[in-house]
Formats: C-alpha cells, structure tokens, sequence
C-alpha cells in the first residue's frame, strides 16, 4: 500500500513540518494545493490540524469512519478532524488534563462544521449511561437554536456565526458526557436594524414567518411576508435559494422542546422576536415644533407586556437628571428613531444572552453527578482575524481577540514545546519568535491603551465625538511603533488613508480602522426612561433582562469594548488552564465553489492564521518526533538485528536501528521515551528504504 509519506510527490506531506524548505509560503500553498486537489482537505503542522473548505459533501464523516479514528495515534492515519477530537478525548482520559479545542478562521472557512463535527463524535462514540442520551441530545440541539438566533446570511456565508462561541463539554470519571457549558462573545446586534445589501438579518425572522402556522403568526400579530417589515429587508434579500427557513423552523422549534423550553417559554420568545418586528415598523411623525410622534399603530406595547402610553412617551421623550432634579425633554426625529433602534437592539442582544442562560441551565451538571474527577474539553469557535474594505469597532474588536489568541498560542506551543525537551530531557534551543504582548498592551493597557481611551472620550462630559477621539489617540499613543494616522504618517505610507482612520500593525498585517461610529458603539446607550418601561415589563424574559437596580444604580454600566476586554480575559485564564489542540480553517475561494482554489485569497489567510510562524516555531528544532515503540515498529525491518523482533530496552533498539541506518549525530537526538529528527530528508530517506525493500 502507497504510505501518505511516499505519495508525498502526488499529494503532498500529510504534515507541514515534513517540508523540506519551511520558510518557504509558496511551498506551503503548492502542498495545501495539492492535497486539495485531491480532495485531502486536512493537513497537519505538528499537532495544529489545518483545513481547507471543500464546499461540497465529502463521504470522511460517516460512523465506520469515526470507528476507524478511535484510539488510533495521530500519525498512523491521514490527518482529519477526528484525529484531533480522538487525541484530545485519549489525553483527557490516561492524562486526566483538561483539554480545549481552539477553531479560528475567516468567515466561511469552515470553524461551525468543524465545530459541529467534533460535537457530533463525541456524541457518537463516547460511551453513554440512559439518563446521559438526553444530555448528548440536547448539547446537539443548543446547535439549531443558537444557530437560528445568532448566525446570519452575509456575503461570504450562508450561515455566519454573529456571535463567538466556547462550549465546555464535561465528561464523567467513565468518559461519557455528562454536561455542558456555553460562554457567548459580542453578539453582532447592529444586523437587528440594518444590514448590507446582498446579507439578512437573524435566521430567527425568517424562520418564525415562513414556518410558522397561521395561528401563531395571528398571535403576534404578523403577516408571513418578509417583505413587510422594515428590519429584515434591508439588504434586500428576504429569501434566499439555499436556505429552507421553513424546514429549519421545524428543526428549531422541536430542539427548543428538546433543551426544555416550556410552551410558555417559548410563546414569550416569540412575542419579543415579534415585537422587535413591530419596532422596526414603528414610524415618527414630526409636528410643527420639531417634536415628534408616533403614527403607526402596532401590537407593540401588548408583545412586550408594558405599558402602551408609557411605552409610546419613552420612545419619543428622555428623561434627564440635572441638579437633583427630573427633566423630560422631547426627542427630535433622528434621535427618537436611533432610539427606537437602540431599544431593538438591547432587546434582541439581552434575549439572546437569556437563551444562553436557558440552554446553559439545560446542560448544567445535577449536583449528585458532580464527581470529583471531571473532566472537560472546550471548544471554541469564535471569529477570526478580519480585514474588510472599511473596518470598524467590529473589526477592531474581532482582531484584538485574535491577537490575544495568537499571544496564548505562541506562549503555550513554547510551553508545550519546552515542556516536552525537558521530559525528554533534551537541552531546549531557543526559538526566534515575534511576541504580539506590545500589541496587546497597545490594545488593552489601563489608562494608556486604546480601549481605555475611547472609555475616557465617552465619559468625558462636554462635546466628544469620534474625532476628539481620534486626536486623543494621536496624543497619547501616537509613537507607538505599531500605530499610526493620517496625521502622524505625514504622507509618509505606502496605502493611503483618510483622515477619520488608525492604523494598527497587527502580528497578522496592517488593518485601518475607521473611528466613525466607536463612541456611539462603545456607549451602546439606551435611554433611561425606555430602560424604565422595559423593567417593568409582565414578560418575564424581558423583566429578567431588564433589571430594576440598572435603573435606580445610576452608576454607569461596563462600555462595550471594556465588557469585550474582561470577558477575553476571563476567556484566556479559561483557555491557559487547559491543554490546547488548534484546528485551522481556510477558505479556498470567495464564491463557495467546489474545487477553486484562489491562491491569493489563500495567501492571505496563511498570513493572518499565523500558520508560517506556527511552523518556524514547530521547526526550530526538530521536524518529527516519535515513540520509541512506534519508530521501531514501522522500522525494524530496515536493520537485522531489530528484525523480526528486538527484545532488548526499546532506546537500545532505536540506537542499533539508527547506527545500521548510517544517521549522523546531529540529525537526531534519543529523548527518554522518543527519537528526535531534525530534517525532514533524513526521515524520507528511511521511508524510501523502507519502500524498496
Ligand atoms: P464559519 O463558521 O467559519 O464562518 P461555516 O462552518 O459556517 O463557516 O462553513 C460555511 C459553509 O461551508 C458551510 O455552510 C458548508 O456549506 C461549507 N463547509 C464548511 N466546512 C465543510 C466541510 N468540512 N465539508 C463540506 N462543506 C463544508
Ligand atoms: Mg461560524
């Protein structure tokens, strides 16, 4: 049988590291071109498991091929995503460690289904007791609701994640799941009131209207066209060819079941996906003295259980405290509209944190079946590093968690690395790396960093607007090496920018921002008097997600991107007590298609997934690394005094086989337990002399 080492030439090595010139990127693309070719979307570098978008079903998911991954080591069997879910349950289990999957990558790339790949076998293959089926089901099922309420049609994919995701999943002393645990990250809630032409709004709208019966739809008080409401045509494509949103309504409405949603429940969802309909319908009038009114008539107030005039006043109206003293002052029309879309926007943002909260008490351990040995392995799913033609508090947001992701992963792969040499008990040769932290600190420092900045310019009294927040950037990190201006550059840099832009030198590339919007985003305020009306609401989801005390505590509430910050933070602590695996997903092509491979495109991924530096830091000293059993296995036949078999102390047998094998002193080392090769041609060599014979 052609071993994946000697078709190396056809389909290319199965793991980057085998490359004989890995400085070289163009190498690396021609060998993930190759493997695509062949439909081998997996590769390898070292551990990190590399894959490409085949779009179009592949026949590698089905059960006998689960089977054939169990308890199977990494290297003896092509790369694939169960390999990687495989090790990690294995380590989790003989190493008791708890372990995490990190999946990155653009939108599109692949990170949801693999995602769902690993969740799907761990379900299929780890063993079950009667009272956990339940459990397996339902950590399936929080995929359709979440998927409904927090992934979108946009331009690059049918079915984008808008929201990041880490899922714990918590096994018993047997191995077999026993619960579960979901962290959300930045909901994109701006996609409520608008979205870009050719995107929609949440899967959810949709859904509810296309599958809903007629009584549910009378309910709340809707009709079945899409077109007839504000919100969800924005980017003028309702419905889309590729999407069943009526089929998917069926799927989600009986996972809700499934995870335990009472009717009730459910009938209160409902109502506020409703009324976030009605409040995108919800029209201004303007009267002669600039005030404004409302002049459509809707369910709204009945949908969100308030009180319709107090409901009407708080959205025309604010309510201001100066000196002690209560002021009412009218909304002109712009404001009353923003703050209509602010109230759509916390309303849809704070539900779909409840639905977490639901689905999270659904999965939660029962306290009996707490043990004391546990263990867990984390997923997480969460965008990639993001370079649009006009980049915004999203982006900067996005990219700043990928720094910190690249700040983990460089730390624990050394780590790792390190760790290994001295169990080894090889002497550790140092590694030239770039270490982001200066980005980072850029980013996240107190007082001095960025998001500190915009912080201070949101509280600031007095005129702010997203230019003073620009000039205080120039003030005070203005000679940072990594960030620049318009202002600063003095024309001075090779792409142009416009004078409302930062640039920042991410690990990954360069990236403009465009400050428009920041304050406003950072802020994300909602009037106090729309805050009243919705504490008091009779739906208790929403009575739930309005509290009283954030009305009377006048303290201000956490800014966005601080909320960001301490949330990653507690993200990484999370991540760094845990032994990580990384799984990362390319796009081959903008279009979707099967097949394309666009080599610029792909390129750039490269780049941004930091997949060079990942190999440098893999390669630095030793291209392969094997158990002494393993190597001496596959290998004995080479040397007669290991063939058939070898008797002696395995390191003993390692040693015979390479003198025989002529390997020069500084082509390998022998650890305790393993053999070190530093070039990938002394390993090929073997391989080829073991073809021939
Ligand atoms: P991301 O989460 O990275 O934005 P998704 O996981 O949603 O991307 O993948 C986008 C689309 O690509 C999927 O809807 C599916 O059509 C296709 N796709 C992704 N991974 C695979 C795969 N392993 N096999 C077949 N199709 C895939
Ligand atoms: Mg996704």
């Amino acid at each position: 049988m052609e071993s994946a080492l000697t078709a190396r030439d056809r389909v290319g090595v199965q793991d980057f590291v085998l490359l004989e010139n890995y400085n070289s990127e163009a190498t690396f693309i021609e060998n993930l071109r190759r493997r695509f070719r062949e439909n081998l979307i997996y590769t390898y570098i070292g551990s990190v498991l590399v894959s490409v978008n085949p779009y179009k079903e592949l026949e590698i998911y089905s059960k006998q091929q689960m089977e054939r991954y169990r308890g199977v080591s990494f290297y003896e069997i092509s790369p694939h995503i169960y390999a990687i879910s495989d090790n990690t349950y294995r380590a989790m289990r003989t190493e008791r460690r708890d372990q995490c999957i990190l999946i990155s990558g653009e939108s599109g790339a692949g990170k949801t289904e693999a995602s769902k790949k690993i969740l799907l076998y761990f379900a299929v293959t780890c063993p079950t007791n009667n009272h956990m089926v339940t459990l397996g089901d339902r950590l399936l099922q929080s995929n359709p609701v979440l998927e409904a309420f927090g992934n979108a049609k946009t331009l690059r994919n049918d079915n984008s994640s808008r929201f990041g995701k880490y899922m714990d999943i918590q096994f018993d002393f047997k191995g077999a799941t026993m619960g579960g645990h979901i962290l959300n990250y930045l909901l994109e809630k701006s996609r409520v009131v608008h979205q870009n032409h050719g995107e929609r709004n949440f899967h959810i709208f949709y859904q509810l209207l296309d599958g809903g019966d007629d009584d549910l739809l009378n309910t709340l008080n809707l009709e079945r066209n899409p077109h007839s409401y504000r919100y969800l045509v924005k980017g003028s494509c309702a419905r889309v060819s590729s999407i069943s949103d009526k089929n998917n309504w069926r799927v989600v409405r009986k996972a809700l079941d499934v995870i335990g949603f009472t009717a009730e429940e459910v009938q209160k969802l409902l109502n506020i996906i409703a009324s976030v309909l009605h409040l995108g319908n919800t029209l201004f009038g303007e009267g002669e003295e600039g005030e404004t009114y409302i002049i459509t008539e809707t369910q709204l107030s009945n949908l969100l259980g308030v009180d319709g005039s107090a409901l009407k006043e708080a959205l025309t109206h604010k309510k201001l405290t100066a000196k002690g003293e209560e002021m009412i002052s009218p909304l002109n029309f712009e404001q009353a509209v923003s703050a209509r879309d602010a109230l759509a926007k916390a309303v849809y943002g704070r539900t779909f944190n409840w639905l977490v909260e639901k689905i999270n008490q659904s999965l939660a351990l029962k306290v009996q079946e707490q043990f004391k040995d546990a263990s867990v392995i984390g997923l997480l799913d969460i965008y990639g590093f993001e370079v649009l033609q006009h980049n915004s508090f999203e982006q900067f947001c996005i990219n700043y968690c990928n720094e910190k992701l690249q700040q983990l992963f460089i730390e624990l792969t050394l780590r790792s690395e390190q760790e290994e040499y001295e169990t080894e008990g090889i002497a550790w040769e140092t590694v030239q790396y770039f270490d982001n932290k200066i980005i980072c600190d850029l980013i996240e420092e107190k007082h001095k960093g960025i998001i500190s900045i915009l912080d201070e310019e949101c509280l600031r009294p007095g005129e702010t607007c997203d230019i003073s927040f620009l000039e205080k950037l120039e003030d005070i990190v203005g000679g940072h090496p990594h960030f620049i201006t318009h202002k600063l550059a003095n024309g001075k840099t090779r792409r142009v920018m416009s004078r409302e832009e930062f640039r920042l030198l991410h690990y990954a590339g360069e990236v403009n921002y465009n400050v428009n919007g920041f304050l406003d985003k950072n802020n994300d305020l909602l009037n106090r008097n729309l805050k009243e009306v919705m504490c008091q609401s009779e739906n208790q989801i929403l009575s739930h997600c309005f509290r009283r005390e954030e009305v009377i505590d006048q303290k201000r509430p956490e800014m966005a991107a601080s909320q960001f910050k301490n949330s990653l933070m507690k993200l990484m602590e999370i991540l760094m007590s845990k032994e990580p695996s990384y799984v990362r997903c390319i796009k081959p092509n903008d279009t979707k298609q099967p097949g394309r491979f666009d080599e610029v495109l792909v390129r750039h991924q490269v780049k941004y997934l930091g997949l060079m530096e990942n190999l440098r830091v893999r390669r630095a000293g030793f291209a392969y690394r094997r158990r002494f059993e393993a190597f001496l296995q596959r290998y004995k036949p080479l040397c007669p005094e290991t063939w058939p078999n070898w008797n002696g102390k395995l390191a003993d047998g390692v040693s015979a086989l390479v003198n025989h094998l002529g390997y020069k002193p500084e082509e390998y080392k022998l650890g305790r337990s393993k053999i070190f090769i530093r070039f990938p041609k002394t390993l090929f060599a073997t391989e080829d002399a073991l073809e021939a014979k």
